[in-house]
């Protein structure tokens, strides 16, 4: 998932679950190696964003370490417009020993010179301060930070611990904030003769949206004998599906074709997994989405009988022959069907039934289309 929603913001997906991994190891071997051999630091993670880069820190800390949390309370001083800042949970005796503070993300530094403040009455060795995340633009302190993972940019992100108005903990990478969607874009889903292309003309006057239809798309090059024709069509008279590359590029640039309009209905896009996070990719890079995926449901028998139906008159080779219709099906239960499953998994998936009159089915598919 590249953009995810929580309460009423959207989140773009900024550093990947990967290279998260990477820094926090390179954090912990040069804390490692800067420590004097046999020196046993007591870490402390700063509540509550630290939680999983300190789990995943530690982890990675190749030697003998204590590790202990602490939540900083602020709450309202005696005097009443001071704010006095207090640690809870700070049991052991830090005297005389070599404490190294984890911080999620330093920013304006007020939390940071709070912590100085604070451990430096602990009469400690040492104090060192990691930082998995570090806004340079709005450090505005001069208390040195020791390690920096990462600098970023001054945006709010979620994720890996970090939350907004406590969602998004759990997100496994980390998410920068974007504006708003501003298009409703989905995939009708379903296999060969499922009724996609019918439906899609339908629904693109109804909800003034822009349909591509992929296969539309080639017929239109083979027709004119542009080289992606010439490419695309040895392909699809077998009834295979073209190589990704091909078909993710033609897609983009049909996409950009259109910057003004409402959204998208994506017919016979993406056919494999790496077609939809291609899809994921390109749409989060305009801070757009895929609203919704709608799988029409229909059984492989009656499906090649419509299309051998419509062979009569579609003029298409590939409906006119039931091998080539069935190694169609095979394309899509051994490619495509998989998607649902993506789908399902990003929580976009809605299944309707595909048998019955046009009417009907156009009627099943706007209530999901009214819902997205
Ligand atoms: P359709 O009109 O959607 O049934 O597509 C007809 C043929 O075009 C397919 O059998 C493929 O050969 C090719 N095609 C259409 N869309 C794609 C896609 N997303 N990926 C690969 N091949 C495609």
């Amino acid at each position: 998932m590249e953009i995810t929603k929580l309460h009423d913001l959207y989140f773009k997906k900024y550093i990947t679950e990967q290279e998260l991994k990477t820094i926090v190891k390179e954090l912990a071997i040069q804390v490692k190696n800067d420590l004097p051999k046999d020196e046993v630091p007591i870490f402390i993670g700063i509540l509550n964003g630290c939680f999983i880069f300190v789990a995943d820190f530690v982890r990675e800390f190749k030697g003998d370490c204590e590790l202990s949390f602490v939540k900083l309370a602020s709450y309202e001083g005696t005097s009443s417009s001071e704010k006095v800042k207090e640690l809870i949970g700070v049991n052991e005796n830090l005297e005389g020993r070599t404490v190294i503070i984890l911080e999620d993300v330093i920013d304006t530094g007020n939390t940071l010179q709070d912590i100085y403040k604070i451990f430096n009455e602990h009469k400690v060795k040492e104090l060192k301060i990691v930082t998995l995340f570090f806004k340079p633009d709005v450090y505005k302190k001069e208390l040195p930070i020791h390690y920096v993972g990462k600098s970023i940019e001054d945006k709010f992100i979620v994720g890996y611990g970090l939350d907004y108005n406590g969602y998004g903990r759990n997100l496994p990478a980390i998410y920068q904030l974007t504006s708003s969607p501003k298009m409703k874009n989905i995939v009708l889903f379903g296999p060969p003769g499922a009724g996609k292309g019918t439906q899609a003309e339908i629904l693109k006057e109804k909800y003034n949206l822009k349909h591509i239809s992929t296969g539309d798309v080639f017929r239109y090059n083979i027709k004119n004998e542009t080289e992606l024709g010439v490419l695309a069509k040895s392909y699809m008279d077998k009834g295979d599906l073209v190589p990704d590359e091909v078909t993710i590029n033609m897609l983009k640039d049909e996409v950009n074709k259109n910057p003004d309009v409402k959204g998208f209905i994506f017919d016979g896009f993406p056919r494999t997994e790496s077609q939809a996070i291609a899809l994921d990719e390109f749409l989060a890079e305009k801070g757009e989405c895929i609203n919704g995926m709608i799988a029409l449901e229909v059984s492989e028998d009656l499906l090649v009988q419509r299309i051998l139906e419509r062979g009569k008159t579609s003029g298409r080779v590939d409906d006119q022959n039931e091998a080539k219709i069935r190694n169609r099906f095979n394309e899509y239960n051994t490619k495509t069907a998989v998607l649902k499953d993506f789908y399902k998994s990003q929580n976009k998936c809605y299944l309707v039934n595909g048998v019955g009159d046009i009417e009907e089915i156009t009627e099943r598919l706007s209530d999901v289309f009214d819902k997205l």
